[in-house]
């Protein structure tokens, strides 16, 4: 399992003279278990690739922990452990090192040819283009070589997917979405599918947590259980200008239902069983 229990990650910005913070993640917490699909759902600059970066050990938090099968993840083990979490980016070119052949990029995860081979077809990727540099590669070839290879990594357990499909047409997403999940079904993998489209999201995972401002909102099974506001309105398709909230609720501005203290007050995220939502609506 992967777990993160109260997670933030600061960064700095700006000058010497003019330093600036930026919260991308606050408090938090969420765990996947190997064969499970996990949906991570939000708008852009909602934290999902800081979320990502936290998930596939490419980056510790500021405060807060990561622990991959009970093990934490520390400055000192990070480097070790990363080949436990595949990642595909949403920028393809990140995933392939460009001034390898394809083929060359994807041996650095494994030297199984034939298990290669058996994923490009999953992938509807041609066997040719392995030879290729990526730069030779179209947009959609490249993100599919990058699923390749996340999938070839041999210790990898989880692997996170970062708006993997928003390289593909929609018929190679539907192709390459029903074979994940038939690879899954025998390999048992962690998936975390982050994006911002809630309803593929919804289509793939079998919980789904909802990021907006760095904070997780609401965590759910399916959007037929959607209670949030800010849920409601991705459902619905309208988004929200990235304000800041002050010391209130943080979809305080754009939200509906609020109410005088949803302005100086945050809400705590209330759970029950494998439901919970961050919203005085629903406290009792
Ligand atoms: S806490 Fe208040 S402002 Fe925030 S989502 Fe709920 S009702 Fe809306």
């Amino acid at each position: 399992m992967i777990k993160l229990d109260n997670v933030s990650k600061r960064y700095k910005k700006g000058s010497y003279f003019s330093k600036k913070y930026i919260d991308a993640l606050k408090g938090a917490s969420l765990f996947i278990e190997k064969g499970e699909h996990v949906g991570i759902v939000g708008e852009s600059g909602a934290g999902k690739s800081t979320l990502c970066r936290i998930l596939s050990l490419l980056e510790l938090p500021s405060s807060g922990s990561i622990k991959i099968d009970g093990e934490y993840i520390t400055k000192r083990n990070i480097k070790s452990k990363r080949g436990r979490v595949g990642i595909v980016f949403q920028d393809p070119a990140t995933s392939i090192n460009p001034l390898y052949k394809v083929i060359d990029a994807i041996k650095e995860a494994t030297n199984d040819l034939e298990r290669i081979f058996h994923i490009c077809s999953l992938v509807s990727l041609k066997e040719e283009l392995l030879h290729k540099y990526p730069s030779q590669l179209s947009g959609g070839e490249l993100q599919r070589a990058a699923i390749v290879r996340a999938l070839c990594m041999e210790k990898a357990d989880y692997i996170v997917f970062d708006e993997f499909t928003s390289a593909l047409d929609i018929s190679t997403q539907v192709k390459i979405v029903s074979n994940l999940v038939e690879i899954n079904r025998q390999r048992k993998y962690g998936f975390v599918f982050v994006s911002h489209d809630i309803r593929l999201v919804n289509f793939l995972s079998d919980r789904i947590y909802v990021i907006y401002k760095g904070e997780i909102v609401e965590e759910l099974v399916g959007l037929k259980d959607a209670k949030h506001p800010y849920t409601k309105s991705l459902i619905n398709g309208e988004t929200t200008k990235r304000n800041d909230s002050g010391s209130g609720c943080s979809f305080y501005e754009f939200c509906p239902y609020a109410k005088e203290i949803c302005r100086n007050k945050k809400p705590e995220l209330l759970r029950k069983g494998n439901y919970a939502v961050r919203c005085f609506l629903y406290y009792d």
